[in-house]
């Protein structure tokens, strides 16, 4: 079921061959060694225009080829050990996954498994068995909808044209973008008006509890990314204790095992939580905390805000390259 990709043939593999001391070197032979971890949310079955910003099957494979070959790809635990102890391997990377979607089990979990790799996934528990984040339920009305133009006056967003599949996917990310940060019940009541106006949407995105168990089970690390997934910044201390709390329990009692890391819901530190929230969430027991800021770990980062970062190139060696200049400014 894999496709190896051409990138072993001879300019590919002289161009990445080129590209791994640079990525040796940027990435800390001296004291202060570096630690990338990809984020990742969807692996997809094809490429889907509603959706370009995720990898599919393809995509993913050769990536995960490439960090089988070219990099040390730690399991979480281990990585953050050896950040503290500032004893990275060259080229030290962790793969992690966000939300919990079902694809992660389908088709990212054969393929780390074939190249034997690991990886974390954190779990909005809130969506399993069925659920549907709301930005889905935006982005699947839209692709079904039927009529050119989506009218969302009475919103106060005005029309969009959606007769194109281009016209889709400009109007989803824009009211997406419009709408992100808004009160949580502000914003479902956006995505269900829109929701509405669309024929049944799927509601088979996300990880059911079997296959969750069964990713465990298999030996990939599970943490926690809260119940309903929102803006914490947004909510009173109290409301992200149970946010937290409920989710990491959830976990624990579903899978048996504890519930160690922790990644912030859309994860921008001033934006989407606050320094002071990083104290709750070690209050609630866990051992680490994820961000999205953009950057590499190192012995000096804080534990409570990890910088997150993935190549978004389309090439092995241009994918490459990228990973190699964050570790150098990193
Ligand atoms: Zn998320």
């Amino acid at each position: 079921m894999f496709i190896f990709l051409n990138y072993w043939f001879p300019v590919q593999a002289i161009l990445l061959a080129s590209l791994k001391p640079l990525a040796t070197f940027a990435s800390g032979l001296d004291r202060n060694k570096k630690l990338l971890i990809l984020i990742y949310h969807r692996v997809l079955e094809v490429p889907d225009f509603m959706r370009p910003g995720e990898v599919d099957r393809q995509a993913f494979t050769w990536q995960m080829q490439l960090l089988a070959n070219c990099f040390t790809v730690l399991s979480l635990p281990e990585a953050l050990a050896r950040v503290q102890t500032n004893s990275l391997p060259p080229r030290a990377v962790c793969i992690t996954f966000d939300d919990g979607y079902a694809d992660n089990y389908t088709y990212a979990l054969p393929i780390l498994k074939h190249f034997g790799l690991t990886a974390t996934f954190f779990i909005a528990s809130g969506y399993l068995d069925g659920g549907r984040m709301w930005n889905d339920s935006v982005i699947e009305a839209i692709r079904l909808m039927p009529h050119a133009v989506l009218d969302l006056s009475t919103l106060g967003l005005g029309q969009f044209d959606i007769a194109t599949p281009p016209q889709k996917t400009a109007a989803a990310q824009k009211i997406i973008k419009h709408i992100k940060h808004l009160d949580f019940q502000q914003r479902l009541v956006y995505s269900r008006c829109i929701e509405q106006q669309a024929p049944h949407i799927p509601d088979d995105l996300m990880l059911t509890t079997e296959q969750l168990k069964a990713l465990s089970a298999s030996g990939m690390e599970i943490g926690g990314h809260t119940v309903t997934h929102p803006i914490l910044a947004t909510l009173p201390d109290a409301a992200v204790v149970t946010e937290i709390q409920e989710n990491k329990l959830f976990l624990e009692n579903l899978l048996g095992k504890p519930c160690r890391f922790f990644a912030y819901p859309n994860g921008k530190m001033g934006q989407d939580f606050l320094p002071s929230q990083a104290e709750l969430v070690k209050a609630c027991g866990y051992q680490a905390a994820l961000s999205t800021e953009l950057g590499v770990a190192n012995s000096a980062s804080d534990l409570w805000r990890l910088p997150r970062f993935t190549p978004w190139d389309k090439t092995p060696a241009r994918f490459m390259f990228r990973m190699a200049i964050a570790y150098a400014q990193g």
